[in-house]
């Protein structure tokens, strides 16, 4: 009997899928085939050789093709992402699919993983020679007439060099060929630990080797990073991997930068920015073991790591870590999954930690450690509020606050002001009539982009010119209540005439590097205004800023989302961490209208660590998480029926089973671009209790009548409810 092949295939089913094997070449597990699929044929992961399959070899389809010579994910990957698959009852196909970059889901050949490189061959150097080519492809050929030249310095010589190299290419002329990248040079030299660094450091390298979860829980600045650095400095000479987690690609270049400065090793960039060919190239190099140090997003936590030695969650608390669509994992999580699974130490790093990690630490379950002096910094920033109450606000900014940016900009200092919310302002209003502008799609309001003169919708995209006049009414008057960052900026930039004012929101950073530029244009001894949404929260050091004024941070304390306190802590701690972040001190102001709400008293006058524990116990009286575990059922679709009759039937399947149901019902968002949404939350409270009725629930989910009119996915650990 022929040995049947499980293969895991990128579809959102519970299932994978038997093959016979290929006519020729041998597929082990973790290795990529070809396969017929549906009308179609589709690429899948090896998951299981010698299968007992359940279906007839009659009617199994056999492999067409064994894309690679050996696994090309390596026995940890495989097992851990089954794990992770089963944990966050996701389909494991879209699981193994995840784990590999984009280009290598594909029947391709692996792309070459020397640096791009061309040179010329005998024909081509006869051509030039002969001075038979013209044009680009003689520039071309002149300048590799000297010896192989690399991609990147083409880029720079010759602008569209990539048609007269396809050209050339094709006619022989020239050949894709490897240069010896030459390893960097440390430049910098690493500064004298302070105690608390010195003793991390030392406590988590005796864990090298072995599994354990560290919490390193340090205010901004205090040398966390340079903690990070010292122990991958230790693994690299160990000639073992570091691979080190940031929540966003604007945090990647100056975190590169200060690892190869310091170590003088290549360091790997992963993340979803990159071109695909490079993103492939930099995962392979991972899985050779050539990159000692790999730097990535959120899905470079799949990354092989055949000589793992250390594996760093920096901003831990971050919600980009996790993933809101398809396989909708936690890196955090997934991290520790594979430390566990290589056997080195994790290191979980935040001025903020998130409360299901102090959970962690209160369980036994990692150790923390603390950094609580800042080098260098005079003294934390003291963080007063802004009653604005009873004040006349220009565009919503109280005169205290214009008073100090003032003070600030006159000192020759820079201030930053925050406000969490794109656009000009978030509703547009007819002062005749009430009437305001909505999203048709999503029945939500729409925000204002004065600049673009248009209306945007913030939850689906939704665009429309901006009206001159109400539509209901015909009013001249359209009114922009609220304010966002653009706003802002207009209104600062009139007040302080002489001084730039710069804005860093998604909408003036969408070009790759605009965010860096925008970053470096400021002048570090110059005066300056910065507008900003979170995108401004995180790293980035900015030794002349000495003001951050926080404004609209009032909806957080009212949200009905339980996690809404944890966030709105969170981001004013290290939002308020940006300021004297060198020789100068640093002042925060908070504006609201509720100087009494008690988390923000306990906050500014005790700290997170205190408020994390208040939170945390608010949490634990109600039994939600970390103490209460949830999984999360959504559905959508164009008619709410439909959505209501499989929310139902899912309901119903679960009766009996030891947890509680909330729903179905209506999502905080019903209605989103054209679709209704419902969902139904199941909460328990041991995850053991929670996994073993819902596994068997959510493979039955799928065959459900109902779920065919709808589409639904499941939220293991919910972060948006
Ligand atoms: P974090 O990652 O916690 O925000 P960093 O590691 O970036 O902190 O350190 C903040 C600043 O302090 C950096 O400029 C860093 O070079 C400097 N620094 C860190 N540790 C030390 C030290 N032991 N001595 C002097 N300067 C230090
Ligand atoms: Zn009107
Ligand atoms: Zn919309």
């Amino acid at each position: 009997m022929p040995a049947v092949l499980r293969v895991a295939l990128p579809v959102p089913l519970p299932t994978l899928f038997d093959y016979l094997p290929a006519a020729s070449g041998r597929a082990d597990v973790g290795s990529r085939v070809l396969v017929p699929f549906g009308k179609g044929k589709a690429v899948g992961v090896v998951v299981e050789t010698n299968v007992e399959s359940a279906v007839g070899h009659a009617r199994l389809k056999r492999v067409l093709k064994v894309l690679d010579d050996g696994p090309l994910l390596d026995a940890e990957l495989m097992a851990t992402l089954a794990r992770a698959a089963d944990y966050w009852l996701g389909a494991p196909g879209e699981a193994y699919a995840n784990a590999l970059p984009l280009a290598l889901r594909e029947d391709r050949p692996l792309p070459d993983l020397r640096e791009e490189a061309w040179a010329l061959t005998a024909a081509g150097q006869s051509a030039l020679d002969a001075g038979s080519r013209r044009g680009g492809s003689r520039a071309l050929l002149e300048a590799l007439a000297p010896g192989p030249v690399t991609a990147e310095l083409l880029h720079e010589l010759l602008p569209g060099w990539r048609d007269a190299a396809r050209r050339l290419d094709e006619a022989g002329l020239i050949e894709r060929t490897g240069v010896a990248g030459a390893a960097p040079l440390p430049t910098s030299t690493p500064p004298e630990l302070m105690p608390e660094q010195r003793q991390a450091v030392d406590t988590i390298a005796a864990s090298l080797g072995q599994f354990q979860s560290f919490l390193l829980d340090g205010v901004t600045g205090s040398g966390k990073t340079e903690v990070y650095l010292a122990l991958i400095e230790q693994v690299v000479a160990q000639g073992k991997q570091a691979l080190l987690l940031v929540p966003e690609i604007g945090l990647a270049p100056q975190t590169v930068r200060r690892v190869r400065d310091r170590l003088g090793v290549a360091v790997e960039v992963l993340h979803s920015n990159l071109a695909e060919g490079d993103r492939a190239r930099a995962w392979l190099r991972a899985r050779s073991g050539e990159a000692k140090v790999i730097l990535g997003t959120r899905s470079a936590v799949f990354t092989p790591l055949p000589h793992a030695g250390l594996i760093v969650v920096d901003e831990e608390h971050d919600g980009a870590y996790k993933q809101q669509e398809g396989f909708r994992y936690h890196a955090r999580d997934l991290a520790l999954l594979r430390a566990r699974a290589l056997d080195v130490p994790v290191v979980l790093g935040s001025a903020t930690p998130s409360l299901e990690s102090l959970a962690n630490v209160q369980a036994g379950r990692y150790r923390a450690l603390h950094l609580r002096a800042r080098p260098g910094a005079i003294r934390a920033p003291q963080v007063q509020i802004v009653d604005m109450r009873a004040q006349r606000l220009e565009h919503g900014l109280s005169p205290a606050l214009l008073a100090a940016v003032a003070d600030t900009v006159a000192r020759g200092e820079q201030a930053l002001v925050f406000r969490n919310r794109r656009g000009y302002a978030p509703v547009l209003l007819c002062h005749a009539c009430g009437w305001h502008a909505e999203c048709p799609r999503c029945e939500h309001p729409m925000t204002l982009h004065a600049g673009r003169r248009q209306l945007i919708c913030h939850h689906c995209d939704y665009t429309a010119r901006l009206p001159a006049q109400c539509p209901a009414c015909a009013a001249p008057d359209l009114k922009p209540q609220g304010q966002g960052t653009e706003r802002l900026e207009e209104a600062l930039a009139a007040q302080f005439p002489e001084v730039p004012v710069l804005r860093i929101d998604r909408e003036t950073t969408r070009r790759r590097d605009a965010f860096e530029q925008l970053l470096e244009s400021l002048h570090e001894d110059r005066p300056a205004i910065l507008v900003g949404t979170q995108m401004l929260a995180k790293g980035h050091d900015l030794p002349n800023l000495t003001l951050v004024a926080i404004v609209g941070v009032d909806e957080g304390l009212h949200s009905v989302d339980f996690r809404a306190s944890e966030r709105l802590s969170q981001l004013v701690v290290q939002v308020a961490g940006r300021a004297g972040r060198a020789r100068k001190p640093g002042r925060v102001l908070l504006q609201t209208h509720h100087p009494d709400h008690p988390l923000l008293r306990q906050l500014l006058a005790q700290g997170y660590a205190a408020a994390a524990a208040t939170l945390l116990d608010e949490r634990r009286s109600v039994q939600l998480p970390p103490y209460g575990h949830q999984v999360l059922l959504r559905a959508e679709a164009h008619q709410r029926e439909h959505v209501d009759a499989f929310l139902v039937d899912a309901a119903h399947a679960l009766a009996g089973a030891p947890l509680q149901l909330a729903g179905p019902m209506p999502a905080p968002m019903p209605l989103r671009a054209g679709r209704h949404r419902g969902q139904l939350l199941i909460e328990a409270e041991t995850r053991s209790a929670l996994h073993t009725a819902l596994r068997p629930w959510y493979r039955m989910l799928s065959t459900l009548p109902s779920a065919r009119r709808v589409r639904w996915s499941l939220d293991v650990d919910p972060v948006d409810l």
